[in-house]
C-alpha cells in the first residue's frame, strides 16, 4: 500500500471554509464519512446547515465587492494556473483521498487529479480571452457588449467524480470572476476540502471560494433556495435536479443541470471491432458504472451481434473488483445504499440472458459495497434495464437490423447525454451525428478522453446548460449591452 494511503488526511475534515476561515459548522454537528472499500468510518465531516450557507453566501458577496471582484481577468487566470500546478504537485495525496473516500481504484483517482489540473490549466488560459463585441448600429451610436460574472454562484456536486466536477464547474465560474459557494456530497467531500486548501495556498482571495459540506436536504436545499445566489449549477439525480430548478425558479436565477443518462453506443456491421471493444466495455464499467456519461446500452447490428456479445462477455469475465487500494479494474460502489439500488436492478434482469459477470477477488472485505459487473444480452429496448439509469456496472446489449431501427432505439429513452457510432461509413456517421438525441456524439470513439475543451451537457431529462470548454464561460457570465449615443 502506498504511504499516502496510510494516513491521507492532511487537514481538519470537520470544517467549512467561509470567508477564508476554516470553522466548525454553527451547529457543531458532524457526519460520519464512510470508506466504501470496507465500510469503516474514515473521519467526521461538518454537517453544515442554513446558517453556514448564509454566512458563506455573504462571504462570497463580500469577496465580489472586495479584492476578488477587483482583479483583472489576467490576474484571475494566473491564480487558476497556480492552483493547477499545486494540484499536480499533490497528485498522490489527492488520489489517495479520493480512493479512500469514493472507493476509486488508484489509477482512476490519479486520472481525476490530472483532469482537475487540466480544467485549471484550460480555464487559466481562457480567462483573458473572453470578451464582448462591438455591434454595428444606427448612425450616431456606438454599441458594445460586456461579459460580466453573475455574482455569487452555487455549486452542488455529487460523489462520483468530485474533483472533475469541481474543476469544470468551480473552475469556469472563478475564471469569469464569480465568487463560489460549493456544497460537496455528504458521501465524498474530502477532495473538495483539499482543493479549497490548495486554492487558498495558491493565492485565491478569501471568500472567492467557500465550501460547506452537509446533507442535501439541509445545506444543499439552503444553498439552492438562498436569495443571495445568482446562478446555480448541479450535477446529480433527475429528482434532485428538479427540486433545484424549482428553488432557482422562485429566485428567478439561471440553473445548469447535468443529470446523467442512458447513453448508447451503436455498433454497425462495418465497425472496426478491435478498436471498439475496449470502449464498449470500459464506458460501462469505469468508476464501477457510476458515471453520468456511462454507456449502459450497447446496440449491435445483427451481422456482428454474436461476435460482439462473445467478445464483450470474454472481457467481462476478466474484470476484477476489489478495494480501491488494490487498484483493480473496479472498486466498490459509493455506499451500501447504492449497492442495494444496483443489486435491485440486477435482480430485475432475472428474465434476461446473463451474458457474463466479473469477479470479486478473494479477500475483498464483505463489509464493502461491491457488486459484480454484469452484462445482459438480447435485451428488449423497452425493458426497465434498458430504460432506467442504473448507476452501477451493468450494461445491456440490444440487437438491431437497420440504421433507422438503431436510431429509434438510441433515441428511445427520456435521456440524451452522450452517444457514439462505430462504423466505417462516413455518410452514416454524419446522418446519425445530426439525428442522435444527445449533447455529445462520438464517432469511432467514446468520451474523447474527457476533453476539458469540449462542451458537455444533455438534452431531455439529462438536463440543460453546458459545462466544459468556452461554452461554460458563457454560462457562468451574462451579457450587458451598452449603447452610447454621441451624434
Ligand atoms: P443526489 O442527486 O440526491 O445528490 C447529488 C448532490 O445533491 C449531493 O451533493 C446531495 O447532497 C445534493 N442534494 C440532495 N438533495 C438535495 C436537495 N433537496 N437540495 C439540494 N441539494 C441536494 O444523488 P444521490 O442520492 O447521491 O444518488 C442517487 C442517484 O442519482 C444515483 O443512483 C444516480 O442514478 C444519480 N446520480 C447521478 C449523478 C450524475 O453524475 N449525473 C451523480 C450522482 C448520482
Amino acid at each position: 500500500m502506498p504511504d499516502t494511503l496510510r494516513n491521507p488526511l492532511w487537514f481538519d475534515p470537520a470544517t467549512c471554509l467561509i470567508g477564508g476561515e476554516w470553522t466548525a459548522p454553527a451547529s457543531g454537528a458532524t457526519l460520519d464519512l464512510v470508506n466504501p472499500s470496507d465500510g469503516s468510518v474514515i473521519c467526521q465531516i461538518a454537517r453544515g446547515g442554513a446558517e453556514d450557507i448564509d454566512a458563506a453566501v455573504k462571504a462570497a458577496q463580500a469577496a465580489r465587492e472586495g479584492e476578488w471582484g477587483a482583479m483583472t481577468a489576467l490576474e484571475r487566470g494566473r491564480i487558476l494556473s497556480k492552483i493547477g500546478q499545486k494540484v499536480l504537485e499533490k497528485t498522490e495525496e489527492l488520489a489517495a483521498l479520493e480512493a479512500m473516500d469514493v472507493g476509486k481504484p488508484l489509477t482512476q483517482a490519479r486520472a481525476d487529479v490530472i483532469a482537475l489540473a487540466r480544467y485549471c490549466e484550460f480555464y487559466s488560459g481562457a480567462a483573458d480571452k473572453i470578451h464582448g463585441e462591438t455591434i454595428p448600429f444606427m448612425d450616431g451610436y456606438t454599441v458594445y457588449t460586456l461579459r460580466e460574472p453573475h455574482g455569487v454562484t452555487g455549486h452542488i456536486v455529487p460523489w462520483n467524480y468530485p474533483m472533475q466536477i469541481i474543476g469544470r464547474s468551480v473552475g469556469a465560474a472563478l475564471t469569469m470572476g464569480n465568487a463560489c459557494v460549493l456544497k460537496p456530497a455528504e458521501e465524498a467531500c474530502l477532495t473538495a476540502l483539499a482543493f479549497a486548501h490548495i486554492a487558498l495556498e495558491a493565492g485565491l482571495p478569501a471568500g472567492a471560494l467557500n465550501v460547506v459540506p452537509g446533507l442535501g436536504a439541509e445545506a444543499g436545499a439552503a444553498l439552492s433556495s438562498h436569495p443571495g445566489i445568482h446562478h446555480i449549477s448541479f450535477t446529480g439525480s433527475v429528482a434532485t435536479g428538479a427540486l433545484i430548478q424549482g428553488a432557482a425558479a422562485k429566485n428567478v436565477i439561471p440553473v445548469t443541470l447535468e443529470l446523467g443518462g442512458k447513453s448508447p453506443q451503436l455498433v454497425f456491421d462495418d465497425a472496426d471491432l478491435d478498436a471498439a471493444l475496449p470502449f464498449l466495455v470500459n464506458a460501462g464499467v469505469q468508476n464501477a458504472g457510476q458515471t453520468c456519461s456511462a454507456s449502459s446500452r450497447i446496440l449491435v447490428q445483427r451481422g456482428v451481434y454474436d461476435e460482439v456479445v462473445k467478445r464483450m462477455a470474454e472481457a467481462y469475465s476478466k474484470l476484477t473488483v476489489g478495494p480501491a487500494a488494490e487498484d483493480l479494474r473496479l472498486g466498490p460502489l459509493i455506499s451500501a445504499r447504492q449497492k442495494e439500488l444496483v443489486s435491485g436492478f440486477i435482480e430485475k434482469g432475472s428474465d434476461l440472458t446473463l451474458a457474463a459477470e466479473g469477479v470479486i477477488v478473494d479477500g475483498t472485505p464483505t463489509t464493502g459495497a461491491y457488486v459484480k459487473p454484469t452484462l445482459f444480452a438480447d435485451v428488449p429496448a423497452d425493458h426497465e434495464l434498458a430504460q432506467k439509469e442504473i448507476f452501477g456496472p451493468v450494461q445491456v446489449i440490444i440487437p438491431f437490423d437497420t440504421e433507422a431501427e438503431a436510431l429509434a432505439i438510441a433515441n428511445g429513452t427520456e435521456f440524451g447525454l452522450v452517444a457514439s457510432v462505430w462504423s466505417r461509413d462516413g455518410a452514416r456517421q454524419m446522418r446519425l451525428a445530426k439525428k442522435l438525441h444527445a449533447g455529445q456524439v462520438f464517432l469511432n470513439n467514446y468520451g474523447a478522453a474527457g476533453g476539458a475543451e469540449l462542451p458537455f451537457g444533455g438534452v431531455g431529462k439529462s438536463g440543460h446548460g453546458r459545462e466544459k470548454g468556452f461554452e461554460a464561460l458563457y454560462g457562468f457570465s451574462q451579457l450587458k449591452t451598452v449603447a452610447a449615443f454621441h451624434g
